[in-house]
């Protein structure tokens, strides 16, 4: 690492996500760590293969220097005490819950966790004898009144799925640990840097590095990111799992998180501008998006996220009477909105949704039509042309429906 000790103590987010991971200043050599493309490690002699057994240096599977710098940064930027590297968001998520969990324990799941993170809830892990009982996301401290004496785990994702919800994670935090059980949060909208989620009460934090932190929707991946004393458990289910990540990969989600800081901030100056538009359009009812000063959980957001790193990623309901044809209609005239999964990429994103689909609590309570709007990188104001054509094309089609009605 290139900072002093203290220089590190004290260095900002920005910094220590530029320079984390990298070698010292005072060695010759790039730049950037090399991307190392190997499978076995050779040893000179026998006394330094005995040497190496049992530590990560005897095989690429457990790292090359390209993924040890990746998880160095990434603990630098969220200031974990550890970090390990999945294929995917999904199998980080899936790693941690079979290595915390086993036989006659019980879940708690947050209402609004990601559909795929349920399906293993309600698939492999009730196959194995784990119990879950979903909750809803706004329950707070009581939390106290879902836990059972064979409750492990809390799992956490604030703001929630498709529909924002903010959590409050100190409060549930708070129950899981007088409890003895501990808090797994999917803090994929927050990326590693938009709150101090270790401060906050969360044990160990997942992300889909897939979205922001890559950041330019040419790789999957992972990262668990946990304190000292959880370290040791998760990584022996992750080495038994035998995952691993490529060293390209990990070249590509170092050159993200390079720019991390940067990029969030102006996603985040976009979805603002864009989000406080889409609040005047008569056909809108709500949007979700706490950033906002009127949107639901602002408050809690406020209290417990870094705005200066708020993401570009938010909801968009509809009022009854809006057609999911006609929001379709909207969507098929977007030019710079593409329609696709995923989202946290460099570009706009635009995506109809149904909440309802994916929740055992409240299942009524999102039937209007929805959005889900990445806002990307493009000119704030060129996306907001983009969408007032799409709202032009909506409202076209509710006349052609009226006058055929007629
Ligand atoms: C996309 C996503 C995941 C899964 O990430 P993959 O890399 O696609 O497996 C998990 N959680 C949330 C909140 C996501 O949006």
């Amino acid at each position: 690492m290139i900072l002093t000790d203290s220089q590190w103590q004290s260095a900002q987010i920005a910094t220590r996500v530029t320079h984390a991971g990298r070698r010292d200043k005072t060695q010759h050599g790039p730049v950037n760590p090399p991307v190392v493309r190997a499978s076995t490690m050779l040893f000179p002699d026998v006394a330094a293969l005995h040497a190496a057994s049992g530590t990560r240096r005897s095989y690429a599977r457990l790292a090359t220097e390209t993924t040890l710098a990746l998880e160095q940064a990434l603990c630098a930027a969220e200031s974990a005490a550890a970090c390990m590297l999945t294929p995917s968001g999904l199998s980080a998520i899936t790693t941690t819950l079979l290595a915390l969990l086993k036989p006659g324990d019980h879940l708690l799941m947050v209402d609004t966790a990601y559909d795929p993170t349920r399906l293993f809830c309600d698939g492999l892990l009730k196959n194995i004898g784990v119990t879950t009982t979903y909750y809803h996301p706004l329950v707070g401290a009581d939390i106290a009144k879902w836990m059972q004496p064979n409750t492990k785990v809390i799992f956490v994702e604030s703001p929630g799925s498709l529909t924002f919800e903010v959590q409050d994670i100190p409060a549930i935090a708070a129950v899981a640990h007088a409890h003895g059980a501990v808090v797994v949060s999917d803090s994929t909208w927050a990326t590693p840097i938009g709150w101090s989620s270790f401060e906050l009460g969360i044990d160990v934090s997942i992300h889909a590095a897939t979205k922001y932190i890559v950041g330019h929707s040419d790789a999957l991946m992972g990262a668990i990111l946990t304190t000292e004393a959880l370290h040791p458990v998760i990584r022996d289910t992750y080495r038994q799992l035998g995952l691993t990540i490529g060293s390209d990969d990990a070249a590509l989600a170092l050159r993200g998180l390079r720019t991390l800081p940067a990029r969030l901030a102006v996603h985040r100056e976009s979805a603002y501008k864009i989000a406080c538009w889409l609040q005047t359009q008569p056909e809108v009812a709500e949007v979700l998006y706490p950033p906002l000063e009127n949107a639901r959980g602002h408050a809690l957001w406020k209290r417990d996220f870094r705005p200066e790193y708020a993401c570009g990623l938010m909801g968009l309901v509809f009022h009854g009477d809006i057609t999911v044809q006609q929001v379709a209609a909207l969507i098929d005239r977007t030019r710079l909105f593409g329609i696709g999964y995923s989202w946290g990429g460099y570009e706009s994103l635009i995506l109809p949704t149904a909440p309802s689909r994916y929740r055992s609590i409240d299942v009524d309570q999102w039937n209007a039509p929805m959005l889900r709007l990445h806002v990307g990188l493009e000119d704030a104001d060129d996306l907001l042309v983009d969408l007032a054509d799409g709202f032009a094309d909506l409202r076209a089609m509710s006349v052609a429906a009226q006058i055929k009605a007629a």
